[in-house]
């Protein structure tokens, strides 16, 4: 069996936005063993719909469409599918009493207009919106699936999740799914990665793909087999292969981040953290504290971003201020000691750099990141040079800041006498 993808919207075709869904939708079909033979965008426009709807079930035993259910004129998915199996469109109470009741907890009224989108194709089942109003809905016909999904990728997605992924599992028996693990690393570039596990690329099952991100390397190991335990067992084996060879810079597994995995260092060996950050503008401070429970060893972040207050407030000496506008080794290593003993933690990190497009010095040009660590054992500082925009700069600093904290951390853990 084969999927299709629908995207609905007159503003994806104009290039306004970026269709996530289908990307989101074919990832996730490629994960539970459906393979995506074709994806169509279509704007809001009743006969191509329709049309596009008909020839994907033409086509296709599962077709998934994303867009055109709100409330206006110009949302005519469902009607649009509808006329393409040849159904009508019947108002569901049970449809509109989840709305009634969505309404209500947000202390609205629906207007006239929402009655529309309970209106849901006759033997169709309907998904709960559990973020938005508009529910979802699937309709089997001649042994084919059609569901239709909201827009907004926080309302398609968990719908996605709870309802389509489980239909599609109970109507097409035999999928094969893939198991999949991530490890993710850093500190490396992808080039030297790709040297390191070229061998393993080429496998052809379990499949080995390196994706890069900001700053990050993602290596992606798939199999696919109908025995139970047996994928697992070829990814795991293919898992470890990977690790023996690139084991100082993969730093966690799939939904493991750097801030993740330091937080969870730090919390087991009872540290704490303080941060001052000059050419990363608070990032650093920010990722960490995403992580729940980070209150417990992020103790504060600074952005001292001009000299006086690098003076004042974290004791960089004038020195190390006047050389290359305060983009030096000495200025990192003094921020991360001075922002130390300011808080009180057992770890300082510190970032200072050209963030651009304009400035740089002869010596540090325009991209330039130090970051230091100190810590009870002493410090370290690193010098990057990062190409890109300005943004990309900050974050390309702000995850080797954690990347340089994280490899302190491991280093220091394999070494009793550092604590
Ligand atoms: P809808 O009202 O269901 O047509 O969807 C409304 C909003 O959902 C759009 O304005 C977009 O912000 C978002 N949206 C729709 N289709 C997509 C898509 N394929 N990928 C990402 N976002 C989308
Ligand atoms: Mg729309």
């Amino acid at each position: 069996m084969h999927a299709e993808i629908l995207s609905v919207g007159t503003e994806l075709l104009l290039g306004e936005i970026v269709d996530t869904n289908a990307q989101y939708i074919s990832a996730r079909l490629k994960e539970i063993g459906v393979s995506v033979y074709r994806r169509q965008t279509v704007g809001d426009n009743r006969s191509r719909l329709t049309g596009a709807f008909r020839e994907a079930l033409g086509r296709a035993s599962l077709v998934i469409a994303t867009g055109g259910l709100g409330p206006t004129d110009d949302d005519l998915t469902a009607a649009c599918l509808a006329e393409a199996l040849g159904l009508p469109l019947e108002f569901h109470e049970g449809a509109w009493e989840d709305m009634l009741e969505w309404f209500a907890l947000r202390g609205r009224e629906p207007s006239p207009g929402d009655r529309k989108q309970a209106m849901i194709i006759k033997g169709g089942i309907p998904f709960r919106n559990k973020v938005g109003t508009a529910p979802g809905q699937a309709v089997f016909k001649d042994g084919k699936l059609a569901c239709i999904l909201p827009g907004p990728p926080r309302e398609m997605i968990p719908m996605f999740e709870e309802h389509v992924v489980p239909l599609i599992k109970s109507t097409f028996m035999d999928l094969v799914p893939l198991y999949i693990k991530n490890l993710k690393l850093t500190g490396l570039p992808e080039v030297r990665v790709g040297e390191i596990i070229k061998d393993l690329m080429e496998s052809a099952s379990p499949t080995v793909a390196p994706y890069v991100s900001r700053g990050e390397i993602r290596i992606r190991i798939a199999a696919g087999s109908k025995e139970p335990g047996e994928a697992k067992r070829m990814v795991d084996g293919m898992a470890r292969e990977i690790r023996s060879r690139l084991k100082e810079y993969i730093y966690g597994e799939d939904d493991d981040t750097l801030e993740s995995v330091v937080g969870e260092i730090m919390t087991r060996r009872g540290l704490s953290i303080a941060v001052a950050e000059s050419v990363t503008g608070g990032l650093v401070a920010h990722k960490l504290t995403n992580v729940p429970g980070s209150s417990r060893y992020f103790k504060m972040g600074m952005v001292a971003y001009s000299p006086a207050i690098k003076a004042t407030c974290l004791g960089v000496p004038d020195e190390a201020l006047r050389k290359d506008e305060a983009v030096n080794a000495e200025t990192a290593v003094s921020m991360a000691l001075g922002v130390k003993s300011l808080a009180g933690t057992k770890i300082g990190l510190a970032t200072t750099g050209f963030a651009g497009p304009t400035g740089g010095t002869d010596k540090e040009p325009v991209g330039t990141v130090y970051v230091a660590v100190a810590d009870e054992s002493g410090t370290e500082v690193e010098r990057f040079v990062y190409s890109g925009s300005r943004i990309d700069v900050k974050e390309y600093g702000a995850v080797r800041a954690l990347y340089v904290l994280w490899r302190r951390l491991s280093r220091s853990g394999k070494n009793p006498e550092l604590k």
